[in-house]
């Protein structure tokens, strides 16, 4: 049944023994792809649980090198790692964390070109990107192809984290409907962001992926959820479809992709 073999079964154990995964459950997992957009802070737990997991394959797109400054929270990263590819030092420690996931990098910068093709050879994409010109591309690409995508974002001691399912709810433009000015929000760079809040955020936003895939619990399609550590409060903002939205509302002026260049430089959050 479901032919997974001795360790498999013994890896995962403490799935199984869910009601709500069970063997199953599993072999729905080993069936599920996803991509991760960005190996950094976010990436980092997003793609050890899912790899963990037993998520069946998983693709890493990151055209960045491992910084010194990095590792306070992009934890796939080690010391050894800095100046080498980030896609090739995310690949070799998830393989050795679990051999049976299929790991797919992608060793370049996202454009209007490949944006499209990659998210929708996944099930489901989590955005862990360091800028608005990712985000808004990586949204506006996951609405045109009806690719369900985690978003999430974290500066200084806030995170934030939602669902979007272009067939059901909200997109990110229905909320924030233009990258904001250059220079009008400050990045991680010129901020700070306390490391341990990606860990946080990721793992809620791997958790949320899992969820769809197994088609259990509560989702946060519609639900802006706001993590605030200082006070270690969590805050939930409802968010509607904008029916006047740029781009899935029912007179959409967005009918193709932008790219966002101007905002490159204004490094937000990873
Ligand atoms: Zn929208």
């Amino acid at each position: 049944m479901f032919d997974f073999n001795e360790d498999e079964v013994e890896r995962y154990s403490r799935h199984i023994l869910l009601q709500e995964v069970g063997v199953e459950g599993q072999a729905k997992l080993r069936e599920s792809s996803v991509l991760v957009v960005g190996a950094g802070g976010l990436g980092s737990p997003v793609a050890y649980y899912l790899v963990a997991a037993g998520v069946g394959k998983i693709g890493i797109v990151d055209f960045d090198e491992v910084d010194l400054s990095n590792l306070q929270r992009q934890i796939l990263h080690s010391t050894d790692d800095v100046g080498r590819a980030k896609t090739d030092s995310a690949k070799e420690t998830l393989e050795a964390l679990n051999p049976n996931v299929e790991i797919i990098t992608y060793n370049q910068r996202l454009g209007t070109d490949n944006v499209e093709d990659l998210v929708s050879q996944y099930d489901i994409v989590i955005d862990g990107v360091d800028n608005f010109a990712a985000r808004y591309l990586v949204n506006d690409a996951c609405v045109f192809t009806n690719t369900p995508l985690v978003e999430g974002g974290i500066l200084r001691f806030e995170g934030q984290v939602t669902l979007i399912d272009p067939e059901e709810g909200p997109c990110y433009r229905c909320v924030f409907p233009e990258p904001p000015k250059p220079g009008s929000i400050p990045s991680c760079q010129e901020a700070g962001v306390l490391g341990a809040i990606a860990g946080t955020i990721g793992t809620l936003q791997a958790t949320e992926a899992i969820k769809y895939l197994l088609g259990i619990g509560e989702s946060l399609i519609g639900r802006l959820v706001i993590y605030d550590a200082l006070q270690l409060s969590f805050r939930e903002v409802k968010i509607e479809q904008n029916s006047d939205c740029s781009l899935c509302g029912a007179k959409p002026e967005i009918t193709e992709l932008e790219e966002y260049t101007i905002h490159c430089s204004l490094q937000e959050n990873d």
